[in-house]
């Protein structure tokens, strides 16, 4: 037995390695700083969430890794690691092969998601241009496909268009799209938010499902706290564009060690156990991402801010075995990672 059999958590290597990754947006107010210094691994068949604010960073992310980003944004530093590949220096001919076929991407709204003008098993069989087989084959695996994620009597819908399917069941379909074609890796941007509550629940548990079935890792951004509580293995906080703490989901929701963290956990509606006309928020507003920072970005909204915050960018630090944070309170040896 070899050694990394033993101990694959130790040796083998993340599917995916972030290192360090920035990435501005031109405007014409200057600079837009949406990424900064972001470091984050996703092993194989793991599902690692990432959890925040609105603007704080987390769809972004996702776009980043899928290569999905407009003409006016730049990656100042670092690198995107998938499969061992630097996937900033590979060409954009490259970066495509790996689109549909080991990177795949489930979108926020799947009203937009489809193309309207043409039918469900055209998309569907496109989507499989990797695979080898005739279009019969790809056909009845579009339609295989389509059963497992629910949607009734496929052979007689297949041939219909986006619209004449409800919300949920379009992002059934682009579930069922995006892991048709067996990725390595799956993001997930928000991909429930359109949904209600019934629908939201389903919609997961047939995600962990196919997951496991298929053993893809994925990349889910969400900020529904109690949903990535469910689906995922690892998970990510950030804010203003940083990734200010990580590890496992279970140590993230029962001993967070950054301020913002538990701040964000006293806010979510799930977890607030008293009748209340009012729910809690974060007092004061997401730092604007234009300029330079120095110090804690949270500083401003935090209330066990003291000198050395204002002055000090925080290191990661070790809050548990597998879980760190970036805040000067938690103190010991700080993690430099490389
Ligand atoms: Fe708060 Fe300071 Fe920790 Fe930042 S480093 S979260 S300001 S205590």
């Amino acid at each position: 037995m070899r050694h990394e059999d033993l101990i694959p958590h130790m040796c083998a290597r993340p599917l995916l390695e972030v290192r360090h990754l920035s990435l501005d947006f031109g405007s014409p107010r200057g600079r837009v700083h949406a990424l900064r210094n972001v470091s984050l691994d996703v092993p194989a068949g793991q599902v690692v969430g990432i959890i925040g604010e609105s603007g704080s960073g987390k769809s972004t992310l996702g776009y980043t890794v899928m290569g999905l980003l407009p003409e006016y944004a730049q990656i100042t530093a670092g690198s995107i690691v998938f499969e061992g590949r630097d996937q900033i220096t590979l060409t954009a001919q490259a970066r495509r092969s790996l689109m549909g076929d080991r990177l795949s991407m489930i979108f926020q709204d799947p009203t937009n998601a489809l193309n309207p003008v043409r039918t469900i098993e055209s998309q569907m069989i496109d989507i499989q241009h990797h695979e080898q087989g005739n279009r019969s084959a790809k056909r009845s695996h579009a339609l295989d496909m389509l059963k497992r994620v629910g949607i009734p009597d496929p052979l007689s819908r297949v041939g219909n268009y986006p619209h004449q399917f409800s919300v949920g069941m379009r992002q059934r379909i682009c579930i069922a799209m995006a892991l048709l074609v067996k990725p390595a890796l799956l993001i997930a941007d928000e991909p429930t938010t359109a949904l209600d509550a019934t629908l939201e629940v389903q919609i997961i548990h047939l995600l962990k499902d196919l997951q496991r079935e298929i053993g893809c890792a994925i990349l889910f951004v969400s900020h529904h706290l109690g949903v990535v509580a469910e689906l995922c293995d690892h998970v990510a906080v950030m804010y203003a564009g940083e990734i200010v703490e990580h590890g496992p989901v279970r140590d993230i929701f029962h001993s967070p060690g950054h301020p913002y963290t538990r701040a964000l956990l006293e806010c979510d509606p799930g977890r607030i156990k008293q009748r209340t006309r009012n729910l809690p928020t974060i007092p004061g507003e997401v730092p604007s991402p234009l300029g330079t920072k120095t110090g804690c970005i949270f500083r401003p909204r935090c209330t066990h801010a003291f000198d050395r915050c204002v002055h000090e960018t925080p290191g990661e630090y070790r809050v548990a075995a597998d879980q760190v944070a970036r805040c000067h309170l938690l103190g010991g040896a700080e993690i430099v990672t490389v």
